[in-house]
């Protein structure tokens, strides 16, 4: 294996440091390297952060490899920062069985650009009519932790209760999409003055809050561990902060996406702009801003839903939902969070790297800089700064919202387990 040093790059804490790796590890983490490395890499100005780790992946395989593939999914994760990602259930078929999670997890390995776990959905066939081999899922090679029926809400409290009481046995966590089903029939967009202005059918701010707060209580009752996915209101922060003052054992999350899109964007009725949970109003932004400032909500998870371009360039009521955001995550993050003064770089590390590993069980991952260290590397330069180009996203897809906007920062180096996946801005042949 070869060995690099990365020079003159900032640690979160501000320090300068040069960065040594060998076999696999952070050899060294001081003002001057001593040891000699085959490789040297340029890392001023920027920052060195732990690789960053996404609790929240689409990567389509099996099933949808028209969209996304294990392989192309995890190459646009790299490029992103990324050193790992969870796959979500939802693929075709279901990633309901331990065969299933094992085939994913082994498509990460022989891609090799970052680490792969695989969600377990919690209801067969994402149906929510009765439960999947949470326990097979938990012990095959796949070692599962993470369960979620993403796309779809487990609405049904008893099957919910069962779930949160099962996962326990394993350490594990339900990742709940919450979405009352009811309360969301056809819904197009969130529901406001601008649904109203544009006479699309709304998605009701309480048809997420609603399922929060039940599942808060839930997780209280059977003392087990629940995750929110995607948190898109002000009221679901507050039910969160209130669940949190209360010793109640939830994790949330927030991509980027509902940190800096608001509904009206959809006055152009561009499909790209069509996501679930919907866009919503600046008074959202705001707290959920707040909320991943103060720790109320634990994450950013970019919820990278690609599809292909025939599932999204279409009329507004036929498109699918979802946007791709693995490349420009960390952009976005200091574009809302950082450059606003509401979060520091080692704050940064937490909700994108340290945090996301915590909460789905990693060993190996999300694991602060230091000598010993496994070296998952993100090396990022905050200086410069981008206009977003749909065509030069390396996802399969090309459904970014984030087109036409200018963006902070460039990835510019990273490490996966000691290798290079990314040197000054250019992909690594695996
Ligand atoms: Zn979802």
């Amino acid at each position: 294996m070869s060995t690099y040093l990365i020079k003159d790059v900032e640690l979160v804490n501000g320090e300068k440091v040069d960065i040594g790796i060998a076999d696999g590890v952070i050899t060294e983490l001081s003002k001057k390297a001593t040891k000699n490395y085959e490789n040297v890499l340029d890392g001023s100005g920027c920052v060195a952060l732990p690789g960053l780790v996404d609790l929240h992946t689409h990567l389509r395989e099996p099933g949808r490899e028209d969209a996304e593939t294990v392989l192309t999914g995890t190459r646009a994760a790299a490029r992103g920062g990324y050193t790992a990602v969870f796959a979500m259930a939802n693929t075709d078929p279901v990633a309901d069985t331990a065969g299933v999670v094992e085939q994913v997890v082994r498509l990460g390995k022989e891609a090799g650009w970052c680490e792969v776990f695989a969600v377990g959905a919690v209801t067969k066939d994402l149906a929510g009519e009765s439960m999947a081999e949470l326990g097979a899922m938990a012990h095959s090679a796949a070692q599962v932790r993470v369960f979620s029926d993403d796309g779809k809400c487990v609405s049904d409290s008893q099957m919910m209760r069962r779930a949160l009481e099962y996962v326990r046995q394993f350490d594990g966590v339900v990742a709940q999409h919450a979405q009352d089903p009811k309360l969301t029939v056809n819904a197009q967009m969130n529901e406001g003055s601008v649904s109203a202005r544009l006479g699309l059918r709304g998605w009701p701010a309480v048809a997420e809050e609603g399922i929060i707060a039940r599942d808060v209580l839930l997780a209280s009752h059977v003392k087990s561990r629940l995750h929110i996915c995607h948190v898109s209101t002000a009221g679901s922060v507050d039910i969160i902060r209130w669940a949190k003052s209360r010793g109640i054992d939830v994790t949330a999350e927030v991509t980027p996406h509902h940190l800096l899109l608001s509904d009206e964007l959809v006055e152009s009725y561009d499909p790209k702009f069509k996501v679930n949970p919907p866009l919503r109003s600046n008074e959202d932004i705001a707290a959920l801003r707040m909320g991943l400032a103060d720790g109320t909500i634990d994450i950013v998870a970019t919820d990278h839903a690609p599809h292909p371009a025939e599932d999204k360039e279409c009329e507004w009521a036929g498109a699918a939902n979802g946007m791709i955001g693995l490349e420009t995550a960390l952009s976005v993050v200091q574009k809302t969070m950082v450059d606003t003064g509401l979060l520091n770089w080692s704050q940064v590390a937490d909700r994108m790297s340290i945090t996301p590993a915590k909460i789905g069980r990693t060993k190996g991952q999300g694991i602060a800089l230091a000598v010993g260290a496994p070296a998952n590397i993100c090396i990022y330069d905050p200086s410069k700064s981008k206009v977003v180009v749909a065509e030069e996203q390396i996802s399969k897809s090309k459904n970014t919202p984030f087109v036409g906007i200018e963006l902070p920062g460039e990835v510019r180096h990273v490490f996966f387990q000691g290798k290079p996946t990314m040197i000054s801005t250019e992909m690594v042949a695996r």
